[in-house]
């Protein structure tokens, strides 16, 4: 009686403690910030260390991310290679958990240097374009929060699931909406090759272009080899990458007779009405939809 008594007690305090002070999570990838919202809700504070808008790939921690990520409870990275100085961050974070969030979800490789921004035959890091895995690393980062707060246990693996049933009606509504694209349509031509794993979720090829990045430079050789591709897939429209400047996508679509669709957001850097995992996934199902639907 007097130890139910106590437990109540005690109980009755964590929940005090959650509601006063909540687990601080920092986050080095704006999608992995939007799971700890969703996965954590009010148990959690999140600290988005690359921004709302901010790419992922160029961002390295200053000395005052490094204070933040200090006073968190958990660090939530995106993993597969997609932050290469982490070995760095183990070292100079005591004592904080860093969590690859992606580490379990089954990887693609890159076919060839540069695509997806890492070296042929390491994993693509792009894993967050694949509804099914984001189900999944709601999960990974729920288990990863109780494991710091374990009072939340129950509440973050609910949450997981509300979250996971709502991408599941999501991945149907996707399916449905790109069936509108024919068979000899299904390809997307990208400014940034970033979208293998939604390409195989939903049975689209990705054409490997090269001279397609923004910050590629390119010359008249490469452009020419580019624009020869661009016309044997055969495409009615490429994709530029949002808010990049899309003048050499204009005069290869110009030289190929093709037309530039609406940009894709390719790591969750959307801003706006744009932030996070489901408004980036329906602006890119319905950008991919308008652009190769048959008319
Ligand atoms: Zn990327």
């Amino acid at each position: 009686m007097r130890k139910s008594f106590l437990s109540g007690v005690l109980a009755a305090f964590a929940t005090a403690m959650a509601a006063s002070a909540p687990l601080q999570v920092s986050a080095l990838h704006p999608l992995m910030a939007d799971l700890a919202r969703q996965v954590g809700g009010d148990r959690v504070k999140v600290v988005d260390l690359v921004g709302e808008g901010g790419n992922p790939h160029r961002f390295e921690p200053r000395p005052d991310d490094l204070a933040r990520m200090q006073a968190s409870a958990l660090v939530l990275a995106a993993g597969k290679g997609l932050e290469p100085y982490l070995n760095r961050l183990h070292d100079s974070l005591q004592g904080v958990r860093v969590v690859e969030v992606g580490s379990s979800i089954p990887s693609l490789t890159l076919a060839r240097d540069g695509d997806g921004d890492g070296a042929a035959g390491t994993p693509d890091p792009h894993w967050w374009h694949g509804v099914e895995n984001m189900r999944r690393a709601a999960r990974v980062v729920a288990l990863a929060l109780a494991d710091k707060d374990p009072a939340g246990k129950t509440d973050f693996l609910a949450n997981a699931q509300t979250y996971g049933a709502r991408l599941e009606l999501m991945q149907r509504w996707a399916t449905s909406e790109l069936a509108k694209v024919p068979r000899s349509q299904r390809k997307l031509v990208t400014a940034h090759n970033a979208f293998a794993y939604f390409a195989k979720e939903f049975d689209f090829t990705v054409i490997a272009v090269a001279g397609l990045n923004a910050e590629q430079n390119n010359t008249p050789q490469a452009l020419a080899k580019t624009i020869e591709a661009v016309k044997r897939s055969r495409v009615k429209a490429i994709f530029p990458e949002y808010k990049a400047n899309a003048k050499v996508l204009e005069s290869i679509a110009a030289a190929s007779a093709t037309t530039l669709a609406a940009p894709l957001i390719a790591d969750g850097n959307g801003s706006g009405q744009d932030a996070g995992f489901e408004a980036m996934f329906r602006h890119n199902v319905q950008s991919i939809t308008q652009a190769l639907a048959a008319p």
